[in-house]
This record gives structure tokens, sequence and C-alpha cells, in this order.
């Protein structure tokens, strides 16, 4: 760990400040979750995750879309959470913590920690297309290698039931983004792990806490849209890095 951010660490756990971890895609990519735009599979690689990503997607062609959210929720199912993400929810039983996430998997809750902010949403917080009701049943069998599957139809109004995340065009969840201005604004320290910095409004969180007084700290392999603006940077992997900051 480079010294100067073990320096931080060290001085923000001794005075009790809060830390907002900021995590993306790079979290999850080692546990074998490919990037939304990595899809190399052979049954989706002719198709375009922007385009099947939207509400108008859906409307065209639900069994499509719905497969495709099907096979992404079995990759989701068939990883682990890694060790970056073990290690953040010890650290939270260490420090106040504020967990924020791009990501649209479980992996962060079955590692044991508490998500306070989900900005894009859920996978698996299904909900009715039509009236919103949200769907607590079972999710329907996962058939390996079929593209088109029809959606589960809403108990309440008979519509189909889509999966829990924000789609291009579509607004963040009010509460989760409440909750992730909230968890900016109170810490003394940011952990930006493993997002590229592209994707607004959450690419702005940083900067966010950056005015109201906090560091931040960068930890991802390569070089973002965010390094410049960090006050340090960590070229390393959310597995590598995390377990480290738990022997300070
Ligand atoms: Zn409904």
């Amino acid at each position: 760990m480079p010294a100067a951010i073990a320096d931080v660490l060290k001085r923000m756990i001794d005075g009790g400040g809060r830390v907002c971890v900021l995590t993306g895609a790079g979290m999850s990519a080692e546990s074998g979750i490919p990037t939304f735009r990595g899809t190399h599979d052979s049954l989706w690689s002719r198709f375009d995750p922007m385009r099947l990503a939207t509400a108008e997607a859906w409307r065209e062609d639900p069994a499509l879309v719905w497969g495709w959210y099907r096979w992404r929720m079995q990759l989701v199912r068939d990883a682990q959470p890694n060790a970056g993400h073990k290690a953040l929810a010890e650290l939270a039983r260490r420090v106040p913590l504020s967990l924020v996430t791009q990501n649209v998997d479980d992996l962060h809750e079955r590692a044991g920690s508490t998500v306070d902010a989900h900005v894009h949403g859920s996978l698996f917080a299904l909900r009715c297309f039509a009236c919103g009701q949200a769907h607590d049943g079972p999710l329907d069998d996962y058939v390996e290698g079929q593209q088109k599957v029809a959606p589960m139809r809403c108990t309440a109004c008979g519509d189909a039931i889509r999966p829990g995340v924000v789609w291009f065009g579509e607004a963040l969840p009010d509460d989760a983004w409440s909750a992730a201005v909230d968890a900016a604004e109170r810490c003394m320290l940011v952990l930006v792990v493993g997002t590229s910095g592209l994707v607004y409004p959450a690419a702005g969180l940083p900067a966010l806490a950056r005015r109201h007084g906090a560091t931040v700290v960068e930890i991802n392999p390569e070089p973002t849209a965010l390094s410049a603006d960090a006050d340090h940077v960590w070229r390393s992997t959310a597995a590598q890095a995390l377990p480290q900051l738990l022997a300070i």
C-alpha cells in the first residue's frame, strides 16, 4: 500500500471519521462477473447491451430482454464474493462506513455488508413494469442457452415483472440517490473502487465529498476519469488492495 494512503487511513481511523466506499464494475470483475460491455458469451455477443437495457427494448420484446437479464442473474448467482467484498464487510465492523455501489449484483450483501445505496438498482429487486408492485415470489427457473424467456406476471395487475435495475434514460431511485449524497457529504474519506468514473451522476460523488472536505483515494488498476481529482491513487485491484486495509 502506498505510504501516503496508509497515513491517511490511520489518521482517519484514529479520529473516528466516517468512510464512504463507492464501488463499480471492477469490484465484481474478480468474482467473474463480466463488465457490462465486456460480454463475449456467444449467446449474447451479437446484442448491444445499451440496446437491451432500455424501457423501449422491453416494450418491443420483453422476452428477449428478460432472457438477457435472467442469464446475467444466473452469472451472479453462480459467482462468489471475492476477497475485496469480504474485506469491506470486515472494515465496516471496525470503522463507521457507508457503502455505495453502482453494481446491480448482490455480492456485497453476500459477503456480509449492508449496502447503503444501490444507485443503479439491483438485479434481484424485481417489480412490475406497469404498476411497480414488488415481486416477492421465487425466480423462474433458468434454462441454459434459452434466449427468449417469457417474463413472470404481476399478481396485482398481470403485467410483466422487470428487473430492478436502472435502465438507460431512467432516473436513479430517489432513496438510493439521497443516501449516496448523504454518505458523500458526511464522510472524511472516500474510497473509489473499480469504477471508471464515466457514468453520471454517480461519478460526481467523489467530487461532492471533496467539496465537503473529504480526502479521495482511488483504487483501480488503470487510470480513470476520476484519477486527476483524487488526492491519492492506488493502482491495484479490489481483491488485492482492500484486504490490506485491515492490516492498518
Ligand atoms: Zn402490476
